[in-house]
């Protein structure tokens, strides 16, 4: 056999592959290009972990993982029925995908946002469209048309890379006639006030799965967990389509604990805010325009200065942030979206790259 490679599905043949931001594997970089959480998770957290780790490997776990879905039932006021965890909430997207969307079906999400939403869309076989965006971030007539025709839409909201928000009526008018609406809240608790509970009590609120992760607010981008929160006859379709075991034993114990420590997260939180309003009152001193941001990062553009060199200068000093790049965003967003997204880091960390732009600039 010559080619395996002829043996793929078409789908994949086509396929160019999701790029992850850069995980450097050495010492000594301060790492602001993942969105990461930059503090530990609770001690209670970590507690969690060593005790299934000490009491209950050798059995498989919960399949249901009845303790989160309690814990993450009573923080959103619903019954347990309402959640779905999954091995972050990447697969619980995957999931939708599979439960909802078929290769002859198309999907739609705002452009620039998460690049992952057309990537799990290739793999399905299905087509997307992108929602065009006015040059505030805020959504065109246009696109509002076009996301009613859609049997899927997806909203990181706030949005990634822009931190900017929509609001509960914004959203509303995107939901397909024919289809649901994904509101990826995985920057959710970083935003001033949660619209999820006046999204799934609307009239299309069966309509709206919530997403949830606990990578960036609760620090555990290393144990891989996130759920949805959505109508029961939704979470019963996505149960069918799951791994049996899509949630590990350790993983289950630290997602349980962590949801339980609200306040412990919260304190996080509500550091990282501080940071990120000091964060864009340096960059503004430099020249830079700093997308007004709910998230834990900012979108900062520099009017004269090449972002791609800025990124370089940066990375020679072994400071990570993300370049990227947008093309073809439509005439509002000047065509070419370039720019970098910088993760709130500590302050010391801030700080570091504070001085070394002073530098650069
Ligand atoms: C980080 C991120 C996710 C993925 O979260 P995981 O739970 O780590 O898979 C989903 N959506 C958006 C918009 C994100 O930025």
């Amino acid at each position: 056999m010559k080619s395996i490679e002829k043996l793929f599905r078409p789908a994949v043949q086509a396929l160019e592959g999701y790029i992850p931001g850069e995980q450097p594997q050495d010492a000594g970089w301060t790492k602001l290009n993942t969105n990461e959480n930059p503090f530990p998770p609770t001690p209670a957290v970590v507690a969690a972990m060593r005790e299934a780790a000490e009491s209950s490997l050798n059995k498989y776990p919960d399949p249901l993982v009845t303790s989160f879905r309690k814990a993450a039932a009573e923080l959103f006021d619903v019954d347990p029925e309402w959640i779905i965890p999954g091995n972050g909430s990447d697969e619980i997207l995957t999931i939708l995908f599979r439960t909802f969307v078929d290769p002859h079906e198309t999907i739609a999400f705002p452009y620039p946002s998460y690049v992952l939403y057309g990537t799990l869309a290739e793999i399905q076989g299905s087509k997307y469209k992108h929602l065009a965006l006015n040059a505030d971030w805020s959504l065109t007539r246009e696109a509002i048309a076009t996301a009613k025709q859609q049997k899927m839409v997806l909203i990181p909201n706030p949005n990634s890379p822009s931190g900017t928000v929509w609001t509960t009526e914004e959203i509303l008018e995107l939901v397909p006639e024919q289809g649901v609406l994904v509101h990826d809240e995985a920057y959710g608790d970083f935003r001033t006030e949660s619209i999820s509970r006046n999204l799934l009590d609307s009239d299309v609120g069966k309509q709206i799965i919530v997403t949830r992760t606990l990578s960036k607010s609760y620090s555990l981008a290393g144990i891989r967990f996130g759920f949805a929160v959505a109508h029961p006859e939704v979470i019963a379709g996505m149960r069918k389509v799951k791994d049996s075991y899509n949630c590990d034993a350790i993983s289950i114990a630290a997602a349980t604990a962590a949801i339980k420590d609200q306040q412990g997260m919260r304190e996080h939180v509500e550091t990282i805010r501080k940071t990120r309003q000091s964060l864009t009152a340096s960059l503004a001193k430099l020249g830079f325009h700093v997308q007004p941001s709910q998230a834990n990062f900012v979108w900062t553009t520099h009017p004269e200065r090449s972002h791609a060199e800025i990124f370089e200068a940066l990375k020679k000093r072994k400071i990570l942030v993300r370049f990227m790049k947008f093309p073809n965003a439509g005439p509002e967003l000047d065509q070419l979206v370039d720019g970098l997204r910088i993760t709130i880091g500590t302050d010391e960390q801030i700080a570091t790259l504070v001085n070394a732009l002073q530098e650069i600039m």
